[in-house]
């Protein structure tokens, strides 16, 4: 990446750093990515801070230190092909994006989608397919992936998504409604084993009807 790196971005890299995050190209990432980018202008005085913040539409662009977190986690099977289901305002999949050769992201919001993805061509990022969709049910013909990472809670974890797995995938979901866990689920042949991470709050994953 050629981007430069700002100093807000950067002091925001050292912050997740003292949280936790060890992963060096995941921080090296963010140092790289203008937050400020994917949200509102009247939002981007908080851009650099680690919080959720809105992005319309009752929906969030995650917390820094989550989307970190979920990233230095999915990288660890050192996956080519991935999918993010929730793209929301696309800061996710510009992190990602920039630490794995494929990407594919679903989303269920017209307009977020199409803002999303304007925001990664005006950055550059070319590797990346959008589909607007239920992701619920993943995205069939572009699998299987090596990874998948949900970026909404799920009241249970959708098959499809399980299947949609390759031999040795991780699929990496917020499960859970009022108190929710992450959870890591890694493919081995037809067997699926299921790990809980850490307590996290996330919008909702909707099964079902489009926005
Ligand atoms: N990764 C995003 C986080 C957005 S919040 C970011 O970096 O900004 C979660 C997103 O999941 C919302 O945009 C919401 O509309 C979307 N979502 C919820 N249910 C969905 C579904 N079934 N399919 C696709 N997207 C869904």
């Amino acid at each position: 990446m050629n981007r430069l790196a700002s100093t807000s971005a950067l002091n925001l890299a050292r912050s997740l750093h003292d949280a936790g995050i060890n992963d060096r190209a995941v921080l090296e990432a963010v140092a790289h990515t203008p937050r400020e980018q994917f949200l509102d202008a009247a939002l981007g005085h908080k851009a650099y801070e680690n919080t959720a913040l809105p992005i319309g539409q009752g929906q969030t662009i995650s917390q820094p230190y989550m989307v970190a977190r979920m990233t230095e986690i999915l990288l660890q099977s050192k996956p080519n092909k991935v999918l993010e289901v929730g793209t929301g305002s696309g800061y996710q999949a510009a992190i990602l994006a920039q630490l794995v050769p494929q990407l594919c992201t679903v989303e269920r919001i017209k307009s977020l989608q199409i803002q999303a993805r304007q925001r990664l061509k005006r950055l550059a990022i070319h590797n990346v397919a959008f589909k607007y969709g239920d992701g619920w049910q993943g995205w069939q013909s572009k699998g299987p992936y090596d990874a998948i990472m949900v970026t909404a809670a799920a009241s249970s974890i959708p098959t499809a998504l399980t299947e949609q797995l390759a031999d040795g995938g991780v699929l990496v979901i917020p499960v859970g409604e009022t108190s929710q866990q992450l959870v890591k689920v890694t493919r081995i042949g037809t067997r699926y084993v299921s790990e809980a991470i850490e307590t996290v709050r996330f919008v909702p994953l909707i099964n079902g009807e489009l926005a």
